[in-house]
């Protein structure tokens, strides 16, 4: 049966979704269909025009193009054109506790970072190419040998007799068509009612948990961004009701700001937002262009595969709170590569893709929600924030101050695994410099609080 299961020539591949995780499988499938010397036909649905301005052309999110997926574009031959890059980042701003902290890309040795807009530009935009990047990556899909349809999938009939084709319904709602394919690859992200159906077919397949979170899109004017932004991205960490994680990124005369909230987003968060003391004054208190409450993944999937069937991106396994195109990209690469040299048959699929993914992503996030879960605890004390901060201010210093922020802007960029950002926190000589600057702020407050309270003894 496994022999049976084994695409040849002529298969026929149904992609659900032409986000980045259907279109880099797009390339990825005919890479290494070309590299066995067999013919596959790829057809992508999807019924999202990427050419159209705000949420109706966009896959909802903020478009910071890691470094790290950036080099991996690059050794495929993907070069992202200049014109797709809405700007190039310097570096991070961190702002915690009524201080910041500025790490740059240049102290990192590494290229600017890049920032997109996903659909064509924010509602009402006037950008005078093309710029999305959604578009690009479907453009290039189409380029490797991939057939767009237009329309959205509705349903998936797996047959009896498992050598035989799926067949995936699609089009208009009611007047649905079929088409048969020896492979289906689920591609169609966390925002889709497909998943739900998906998961009904009885399979296993469990879907993502996933959190909303809160995006919106400002015009404010490129004078006042560089002016209270500069160009680097802001992270803010209020450590107040609502939000867990604030991030403003200049991209022109827009700001992209992304809030993620301790529990699903409401509107309230964005009011909670502009209330931020580092916030007021530098973003005007006017209506977003552009917003919406797209999900964010926080736990994989269950089960996202069965025979001629594999979810990839974030259907399947994304990085915690992190790159999520960078994985969409790693598992389209890994799922491929599988169906086009171990076969499509569930003990194949599971083997060389199911378990590889889990030790590249899941196993990673392990190490990834521990660092968070440690940095939200510091951020809750303030003691704690000082003293870290006060080690990551001393810029240019080797040791411990050089090891902080490093494991920061590997947290921020995401460029190395967890697991080794976890490694680099557990350095002896960095935890007993944290904990002597702990107790040096500890004892000078103590001081000053003695200090008050004998003047106040004095007064009569
Ligand atoms: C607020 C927020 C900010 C983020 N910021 C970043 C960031 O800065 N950088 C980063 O790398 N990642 C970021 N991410 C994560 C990133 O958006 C996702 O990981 C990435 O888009 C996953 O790609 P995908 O192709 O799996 O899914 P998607 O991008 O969601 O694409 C899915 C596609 O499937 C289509 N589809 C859905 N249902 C159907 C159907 N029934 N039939 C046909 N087509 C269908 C949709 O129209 C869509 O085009 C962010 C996420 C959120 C929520």
């Amino acid at each position: 049966m496994r022999e049976q299961l084994k695409l040849g020539k002529d298969s026929k591949i149904a992609i659900i979704g032409g986000g980045p995780a259907g279109s880099f499988f797009a390339h990825f499938i005919h890479k290494f269909a070309q590299e066995k010397g067999i013919q596959v036909s790829t057809t992508i649905f999807d019924g999202k025009d990427f050419l159209q301005k705000g949420p109706r052309g966009c896959n909802l999110c903020a478009g910071v193009i890691a470094e790290s997926l950036n080099l991996k574009l690059k050794n495929e031959g993907i070069h992202l054109p200049e014109k797709r890059i809405i700007s190039r980042i310097e570096g991070y701003t961190l702002h915690v506790d009524g201080e910041s902290l500025l790490l740059t890309s240049a102290e990192n040795e590494k290229n600017a970072i890049a920032t997109v807009f996903r659909g064509n530009g924010p509602r009402y935009s006037t950008f005078p190419e093309i710029i999305s990047f959604d578009d690009f990556l479907l453009s290039w899909a189409q380029d490797s040998g991939a057939e767009v349809i237009s329309a959205p999938v509705w349903d998936i009939k797996f047959p009896k007799d498992i050598s035989q084709p799926l067949t995936l319904v699609f089009g208009e709602k009611d007047n649905p068509r079929e088409f048969k394919a020896e492979l289906i690859v689920g591609a169609f992200g966390v925002n889709a009612h497909l998943m739900n159906r998906i998961k009904d077919l009885g399979f296993g397949y469990r879907v993502p948990s996933t959190l909303s979170t809160y995006q919106a899109e400002l015009k404010i004017g490129r004078e006042r961004i560089l002016e209270n932004f500069g160009n680097t991205i802001h992270v803010y960490m209020p450590n107040k009701n609502i939000i867990r994680y604030a991030t403003v990124i200049p991209k022109e005369d827009f700001v992209t700001v992304t809030l993620i909230g301790k529990k699903d987003a409401t509107k309230d968060i964005f009011q909670e937002f502009l209330n931020l003391q580092d916030i007021k004054g530098k973003i005007p208190a006017l209506k977003p262009h552009c917003s919406c409450y797209p999900k964010i993944t926080v736990s994989p999937s269950k089960k996202p595969f069965t025979h001629r069937m594999i979810m990839i991106g974030d259907a399947s396994f994304s990085r915690h709170y992190k790159n999520g195109i960078e994985s969409a990209f790693l598992t389209a690469r890994l799922a491929a590569e599988t169906a086009i040299f171990y076969g499509v048959h569930a003990s194949s699929i599971k083997k060389h893709y199911y378990k590889q993914a889990k030790k590249q992503i899941i196993h990673d996030n392990t190490y990834g929600r521990i660092l968070f879960l440690v940095n939200d605890f510091i951020s809750s004390i303030p003691l704690l924030t000082q003293s870290h901060l006060a080690l990551a201010k001393k810029q240019n210093q080797a040791g411990p101050p050089q090891k902080i922020r490093l494991i920061l802007w590997n947290m921020f960029t995401g460029n190395i695994s967890y697991r080794d950002i976890f490694k680099t926190s557990l350095d002896l000589k960095l935890q007993i410099s944290l904990l002597f600057n702990t107790l040096i702020l500890l004892t000078r407050k103590l001081k000053n609080g003695m200090r008050g309270w004998i003047e106040l003894q004095k007064k009569p």
